[in-house]
């Protein structure tokens, strides 16, 4: 692997050997493949599940709000990795595949979690962001006298009651509690590796699905709880700090068997290899990863390992290795060092809308509702944009209300599904719009 040139091997243990001959790993540390019951092969040893009420109150089973469950984790982490920090693992990989519905093996509407623990947190994050429960009554329309009093409801019953604001303020609680989560396990990491960085990848959470109980918010978790990932969407690269030693995790990841790669043309295949490294380098990659197909798949499949049977190394792996050979030795330089083309437009990434669009499904349930998918309409304009020659970057709303219009020097903000900003965005927006008659704000709410 060396020879190669291969400097990291990530989501696997790291061995000795790769140490020996300064190959860096990145050790999965406490995964959550929630599956089975059966003891001893994944982590936490049961399968997640919908306990409790199901219909008004239902309970995520464990809780990543159990402070047993968290003490289970960290252990987990600290078992997996204590015998291999000494090897420098270049990162650890904390999730894959994992998102707030488990091993996607809970499926619908997933209004978790009403346990004792996340009622108080509820109460406790509700206060942080309302202040006074004037203030929540009058958002929420209720009624409440004590905060002891105040609870979620789940979306059916929220429709029933005219609450959404209240489901809307869950589903964000429930996104806190996942970014939570994974501060935990980066605190549990550098615990024994104080520079570590963790990687979540593959949430389960692509542009395609539209998804208010995934627990992802793609803001919290690369921005303040601070995991890397790979290039898998736009707002990797966005939401990443541009001073973080993340950014050299920055990698792009390929496999040679996935239907845009693959080739029954063996000569086009090879080819396409080739070019794999140098497209990762022109969209901002700092590095380019390999998804090793599986050694043991039959001769037939479009399943390549990287080894030969009798362990020389194979034509694809050998023209990737070439093309990022050749960048290494010069041209790499010289586009590492340039700049971006910078067409000076940003999608605006806003959760809170994903979560006001689910709601508006439920509350409207003609075709029109029925076919809105926010990520889809951002899958418009991510793959629309560079079809017509144009770079974007993704903006959340936090930047937004920070002045980033400004600072980034965005000329066409996109809005695609918005349905919620925070005063601070509007705030921004006005201004502009003031200050400058060539702003146009386009909106499909
Ligand atoms: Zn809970």
């Amino acid at each position: 692997m060396r020879r190669l040139g291969i400097t990291s091997d990530y989501h696997a243990h790291v061995a000795a050997n790769h140490a020996r001959h300064n190959i860096r790993g990145g050790p999965t540390a406490g995964l959550h493949y929630e599956q089975s019951n059966a003891p001893g092969v994944f982590f936490p040893y049961h399968k997640t599940e919908v306990v409790g009420d199901k219909a008004h109150a239902p309970i995520r089973y464990p809780c990543l709000n159990d402070p047993a469950y968290q003490g289970q984790m960290t252990a987990k982490i600290e078992q997996d990795i204590s015998n291999q920090v000494c090897y420098a693992p270049q990162s650890y990989s904390l999730a894959h595949e994992w998102n707030y519905r488990a091993y996607g093996s809970l499926s619908g509407p997933l209004d978790t979690c009403f346990c004792t623990n996340c009622q108080v947190g509820f109460r406790q994050y509700l206060r942080s962001e309302y202040g006074t429960l004037e203030r929540l009554n009058k958002v929420w329309g209720s009624a409440f006298s004590d905060w002891d009093s105040v609870g979620a409801l789940v979306l059916a019953d929220a429709v029933a009651a005219g609450q959404i604001p209240r489901w809307i303020d869950h589903r964000r609680y429930a996104d806190q509690i996942f970014a939570d989560f994974f501060k935990l396990k980066l605190a549990a990491l550098r615990k024994l590796d104080p520079a570590a960085e963790g990687g979540g990848i593959n949430l389960r959470m692509s542009l395609t699905t539209l998804d208010s109980y995934s627990g992802v918010d793609f803001w919290k978790l690369y921005r303040e709880a601070g995991i890397f990932s790979y290039l898998e969407n736009p707002y990797v690269l966005a939401f990443t700090p541009p001073d973080s030693p993340r950014r050299r995790l920055l990698a792009e990841l390929k496999a040679m068997w996935h239907p845009n790669c693959f080739a029954a043309d063996p000569r086009l295949h090879q080819l396409r290899a080739g070019n794999l490294p140098w497209q990762a380098l022109l969209e901002g990659a700092r590095g380019f990863g390999y998804y090793e197909e599986y050694f043991f798949m039959p001769p037939y499949s479009p399943f390549q390992p990287i080894l030969n049977a009798d362990l020389t190394a194979s034509q694809t792996i050998r023209n990737i290795a070439g093309a990022v050979d050749r960048i290494r030795a010069g041209l790499g330089h010289f586009l590492f060092d340039g700049r971006m083309a910078d067409s000076h437009i940003a999608l605006l990434y806003s959760r809170a809308s994903e979560h006001a669009a689910t709601a508006w499904q439920a509350i409207n349930t003609n075709a029109l509702a029925s076919r809105l998918s926010p990520p889809e309409r951002m899958g418009f304009y991510t793959k629309g944009l560079p079809a017509l020659g144009y770079q974007f970057t993704a903006l959340s709303d936090d930047q937004l209300a920070q002045g980033a219009l400004d600072t980034a020097g965005i000329q066409l903000l996109i809005l695609p599904f918005t349905q919620a900003l925070s005063t601070g965005a509007v705030e921004q927006l006005r201004s502009c719009a003031v200050r400058t008659s060539s702003w146009r704000v386009p909106c499909h709410a």
